[in-house]
């Protein structure tokens, strides 16, 4: 690892890298500006900007509401065929529309509603809290009539494929799982929970967010019933663009979506008093999209599906074990753990590095002179970096890691309070 540790190695693996060009095609304006953050919020490509001008300055402002037929009203379901490409899905299972937690309340209500008797609903202490708080919701709102289960994690990295198995019993209605866990990054084996779930009778939810854009997916290899996921991180679409979800073909009219909004009908614009679910997966909108938002999306999709995710999963393999060599030799000895798993099987694309002054080190990493680096800092103890093989660079996390060695080496972090900001 010494001879390797050098900056001059980093740069070398840059040169070899077959994906460098991929960089220049984001908005960078700070080369002491290193972004290990990609898997929150996407960095701007550069041709979202002329895309957003011509949806303001000539869709909105020139065509007003004539774009709606000259396009627009087909851009949810044509993403959604984009981002069917990138799961493994077929074309009609995939809609773009409204956010990730919206999407998971419709889809996993439906789900409960289909398996009437069964009592349980199973997940997991690493699922993001809003996915966990919209099961609570459900169960609150169907009467208190069923249970969430939490399979535990014994090392606060990875789940056990016993404890899994144990959790999913005749009285499940719906596992619903995030595939790659947002602080550690383990990611679930999804062929073999989903074939777990339906062994049981059960309904098979994966949450995507942290995996679409970042690991190759393949639901209908997998046979996944329904799936959500996010379109800001790894996909670059932009703050709080539009999320999307996923249900197989043959459940689509089997299921019922709790929402029924006018986009959800079969004829929004027959204005019919009483609702009459849509056929396919439009059942599952609600309302108008928010167009712009959307608009900005789809040239994101292009790079991504031009790049190809073998080729990225290739390469974010490849960066996170770099990162995690140079951790293992400079911040270890500073007393980090990692805090992800070490086999690249079982994680997505970020490194979980755990120290108990993370808070305070992240806020030296963002502020301080010079260098700065942004990382992610989720509570109590880790900062996450964030690998997006399309444009982080090896010579960056080199630099980064030496950083947080000095951060931490010199104390640095000694200066900056422990209070924290809203959006962290
Ligand atoms: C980021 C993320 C979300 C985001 O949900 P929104 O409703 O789009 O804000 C949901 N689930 C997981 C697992 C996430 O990582």
């Amino acid at each position: 690892m010494t001879q390797t540790a050098t900056l001059s190695h980093a740069r070398q693996l840059d040169i070899r890298d077959e994906l460098a060009a991929y960089r220049q095609q984001f908005v960078i304006d700070d080369p002491n500006l290193i972004y290990l953050d990609g898997n929150s919020l996407g960095r701007l490509p550069k041709v979202t900007l002329p895309a957003l001008q011509d949806a303001i300055q000539r869709q909105w402002g020139q065509r007003l509401i004539r774009s709606w037929n000259e396009g627009w009203v087909q851009k949810p379901a044509e993403l959604g065929t984009k981002i069917a490409k990138l799961i493994g899905a077929q074309p009609d299972e995939v809609l773009v529309c409204e956010a990730t937690s919206s999407n998971l309340f419709k889809l996993a209500t439906a789900a409960v509603r289909a398996r009437p008797g069964r009592h349980k609903i199973v997940s997991d202490v690493f699922n993001f809290p809003s996915d966990l708080y919209i099961y609570q919701g459900i169960i609150d709102l169907l009467g208190n009539q069923h249970r969430l289960e939490l399979i535990p994690s014994l090392d606060s990295i990875s789940i056990d494929p016993h404890d899994i198995h144990a959790a999913i019993d005749s009285d499940t209605a719906l596992v619903g799982l995030t595939h790659v866990a947002f602080k550690s990054a383990f990611m679930h084996d999804m062929r073999r929970v989903t074939e777990q779930a339906h062994q049981a009778g059960a309904l098979m939810l994966w949450d995507l967010s942290h995996s679409v854009g970042a690991v190759p997916l393949d639901l209908n290899a997998c046979n996944v019933d329904l799936a959500v996921g996010c379109t800001y991180k790894y996909l670059n679409g932009g703050p709080g663009s539009p999320a999307f979800l996923y249900v197989r073909k043959d459940l689509q009219n089997e299921l019922n979506s709790p929402i029924w909004g006018w986009f959800a009908a079969q004829s929004p614009f027959d204005f019919d008093l009483n609702f009459t679910a849509a056929e396919d997966i439009a059942r599952f909108r609600v309302g108008t999209i928010p167009m712009l938002s959307l608009l900005a999306l789809e040239p994101a999709l292009e790079i991504i599906l031009e790049a190809g995710m073998e080729c990225l999963r290739a390469k974010s393999i490849q960066q996170t074990e770099y990162l995690l060599n140079l951790a293992r030799a400079w911040l270890l000895p500073q007393g980090f753990e990692i805090g992800s798993p070490l086999d690249a099987a079982q994680r997505g694309s970020h490194i979980s590095l755990r120290h108990p002054e993370a808070f305070r080190i992240c806020k030296a990493l963002i502020e301080g002179d010079g260098l700065r680096v942004i990382p992610n800092f989720r509570a109590p103890d880790n900062i996450r970096l964030g690998v997006t093989p399309l444009y982080t660079t090896y010579e960056e996390i080199y630099r980064a890691i030496k950083r947080i060695r000095q951060i931490v080496e010199e104390k640095l972090y000694n200066v900056y309070s422990s209070e924290r900001q809203i959006v962290t």
